[in-house]
């Protein structure tokens, strides 16, 4: 009889006991009776005793036998999180897994797409085989050397996937879960490499510092935009794949996936690639898990939960775009998958590289101080490419025509004259962020938050971007039942149309969340704007990431400046970093690009480094400001959130964990409580409160010491929350 400790998705911060007669690995999954439930579970750790009574323990009902036990180092992944994001151990665990893992259900297995020869197979005489069956004379030829996988066939012909299901009728190949030794054999394979650029000799320093270091080691990789980091990336690819490792990419945007996984197959044609995004069906995302665990996936590109996949040959680690906020999680296991893909990294002792052109200041200020190496590419990759040039336009000393200045639109029209394109982006939605009464002033609130509600003209409706309430938009004024009612600001909606009204032959493509609802509309949309089917693009941040539009060479900005005096103190960083991206679209290939910033703070010092492509004095004037206020890198922060119905329970309780916190009498700043940046959402009352420490530990130290307190708190009806390193203020 042993004693299995096992991880549960309950919200309590321990594992719990259950007998089992034999041996049990650690990392199975196993089913067990919890209350009056059967729940699935992990087997974290085994023993022959606990500090239970014997009685009390219960039998383990069934242990799941058709999964691969969790790997240890997957384990003490796990483990790391739940103690640094201060989540309990079993959600954490189970979080991790693909649905079908979660659940008690038979799993259905996938026929394996390895092959090998039969008996009838191995007894044929090649010389006897038909001559004009050539393409299955050669793949018996190569099964007769060594069984291998379905990608590596198919470099012998293009027809290899019929041959196969021809040859396998004859019975002379059969299909078979390949045993590991044989997964590495295959994979050390010398496989395809598309080399279509020599690199520059900035890439080269690039790839050769990475593949030249030994162990451990966190490199940013600083690049502007256009200076050729993803062909860096396929460059550190091969040469994990000649050496039979895998390679974890991840990305921020789900959006972005299945254009990267189509790219990066294109360059490595045999290469098993798989990805791991939410957009996945479960059976799908299980079966490139288990591809992933197999150590048969050579390329694992995925969103931040790809982090958790098991990766046997882990070899190297990239994140791209490492400073897009997507990497956090904001509810549940509210981790930072960059920050747990470092941990990873150092775990397995190997080489993570951080890829941005606007790196977050956190990890900038880690590669100044040395804790990580700083790589940089200062130039376009292809000669031809240059930096567009960035100019302001100020709204009050220039002529506007309806929020959007004559500049801007006379040098649209230029472009539609040159058949290029031009890019509007403007990050808001729907047609008006308000709608206002011109009699009384009323402004269309939402009676369930405390934000208002957004003028969407293509359903006539007013609609809550925080909370999802719509109503038809009223005719007259709830208030004084005037009918002056006036659409205040603009959105993506009210720019199409004016530039409608202006250019009524142009073909102009809007582009945000209400637009691209429908999954295959963005790849329409893309398609489109290839085949250089559109004049102008209307969009949100959706357009800024990523893409390569080569007959784009006009960007205009449009509102940007709420986010320099927000309450944010990441706002300005964070605009930057959008603003870099979006002008990264003008003029990549040989055409030269313009950016048109509509701003009443033309001298403000973000705009200054934009106009002068300065990431580095930006970094510096925000890092010196940072440092002064004590914000993060120099001070380390954990917000402890709020919210139910009844105010009073909200603050009592933050109150309550503020005195127990002020109590412990530990280094650490208690800031707070106050109410969050959206006071009220869906009739629920949010507050907030703020622990700065100057180190991590200090910080750690003093919530290990809190958490007692807090889990004793009466918490009933209030969602309460924890967020470590948080980025939402
Ligand atoms: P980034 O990811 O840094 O924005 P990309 O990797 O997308 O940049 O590269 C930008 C463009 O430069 C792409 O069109 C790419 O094909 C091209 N490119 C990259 N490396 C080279 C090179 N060594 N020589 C010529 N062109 C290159
Ligand atoms: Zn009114
Ligand atoms: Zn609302």
């Amino acid at each position: 009889m042993s004693i299995l400790r096992v991880a549960l998705d309950v919200p309590l911060a321990r594992l719990f006991d259950y007998s089992v007669v034999g041996e049990v690995a650690i990392g199975q999954r196993v089913v067990v009776p919890f209350g009056s439930r059967q729940l699935v579970g992990v087997v974290m750790a085994c023993g022959d005793t606990s500090t239970f009574a014997p009685e009390r323990i219960k039998p383990v009902s069934q242990v799941l036998a058709d999964s691969a036990p969790l790997s240890s180092e997957l384990l003490a992944l796990l483990q790391f999180c739940s103690d640094y994001y201060h989540y309990p151990i079993g959600q954490t665990v189970m979080a991790a897994l693909p649905a079908p893992l979660r659940s008690g259900k038979p799993l259905t297995r996938k026929v394996p797409e390895w092959f090998r020869l039969t008996e009838c197979g191995a007894a044929l005489e090649m010389a006897d085989f038909p001559k004009r069956k050539a393409v299955q004379r050669r793949i018996l030829t190569q099964l007769a050397e060594q069984p291998c996988s379905l990608a590596i066939l198919k470099r012998l012909s293009a027809t290899a996937s019929a041959q196969v299901k021809a040859l396998e009728a004859a019975n002379w190949i059969e299909r078979f879960t390949p045993a590991d030794e044989l997964i590495a054999v295959n994979n050390a394979i010398p496989h395809v490499f598309r080399e279509i650029h020599t690199l520059t000799p900035e890439q080269q320093r690039v790839v050769s510092a990475v593949t030249g270091s030994e162990g451990y080691r966190c490199f940013l990789l600083h690049g502007i935009t256009g200076s050729g980091k993803t062909e860096v990336y396929v460059h550190l690819m091969h040469h994990i794949l000649q050496r039979g490792g895998q390679v974890l990419l991840l990305v921020p945007e789900i959006n972005l996936t299945p254009q990267l996984e189509h790219y990066f197959q294109q360059r490595f044609p045999d290469a098993a690639l798989v990805s791991l995004h939410s957009g996945l069906s479960d059976a799908a995302r299980l079966d490139n898990w288990q591809q992933a665990q197999a150590g048969t996936a050579q390329i694992v590109l995925g969103t931040r939960l790809s982090v958790f996949a098991e990766l046997p040959k882990l070899a190297l680690i990239l994140v791209d775009e490492e400073h897009d906020s997507s990497f956090k999680q904001q509810d549940f296991l509210r981790y930072s998958a960059r920050d747990v893909a470092i941990f990873r990294a150092n775990q397995c002792g190997i080489p993570i590289v951080l890829g941005s052109a606007t790196p977050s200041f956190e990890t900038y200020h880690n590669a100044q101080t040395g804790r990580y190496q700083m790589l940089q590419l200062t130039e376009r990759a292809s000669a031809a490419a240059s930096l567009p040039v960035v100019r302001c336009v100020h709204p009050k000393q220039n002529r506007m025509v309806e929020g959007i200045s004559e500049k801007l639109l006379s040098a649209i029209e230029q472009r539609i004259e040159r058949q290029e394109q031009s890019l509007l982006f403007i990050n808001r939605r729907g047609y008006a962020p308000v709608l206002m009464c011109g009699d009384c002033g009323w402004l269309s609130g939402c009676p369930h938050c405390a934000g208002k509600m957004v003028l969407h003209l293509d359903t006539k409706r007013l609609r809550c971007h925080h909370c999802g309430m719509q109503m038809r938009v009223p005719t007259r004024c709830p208030d004084c039942g005037e009918a002056d009612l006036q659409p205040i600001g603009s959105g993506t909606q009210r720019v199409e149309q004016v530039l409608q009204t202006r250019f009524p032959a142009a073909r102009i493509l809007r582009v945000d969340r209400d637009s691209t609802q429908n999954k295959r509309a963005w790849q329409t949309m893309r398609a489109q704007i290839h085949a250089n089917e559109v004049d102008i693009l209307v969009g949100t941040q959706m357009l800024a990431k990523g893409h390569d539009f080569p007959a784009l060479t006009l960007v205009g900005v449009l509102n940007p400046d709420s986010a320099l005096y927000s309450s944010d103190f990441r706002a300005a960083e964070k605009l930057f970093a959008q603003l870099v991206q979006v002008a990264g679209r003008a003029g990549r290939a040989d055409k030269a690009g313009e950016v048109l910033i509509q701003t009443a703070f033309p001298d403000h010092p973000l705009f200054e480094a934009l106009r002068t492509h300065d990431f580095t004095s930006w970094a510096a004037s925000q890092l010196a400001e940072r440092r002064m206020a004590g914000f993060p890198p120099f001070m380390y922060q954990a917000m402890l959130r709020a919210e139910g119905k009844v105010e009073e329970a909200v603050y009592d309780f933050l109150n309550q964990a503020r005195a127990a916190a002020m109590a412990l009498n530990h280094a650490v700043d208690v800031l707070g409580v106050v109410p969050a940046a959206l006071p009220r959402r869906a009739n629920h009352l949010r507050g907030q409160l703020l622990i700065q420490a100057d180190s991590r530990k200090v910080l750690q130290q003093f919530l290990r010491a809190w958490q007692p307190a807090l889990s004793a708190l009466p918490a009933a009806k209030l969602h309460c929350s924890l967020d470590i390193d948080p980025l939402e203020f």
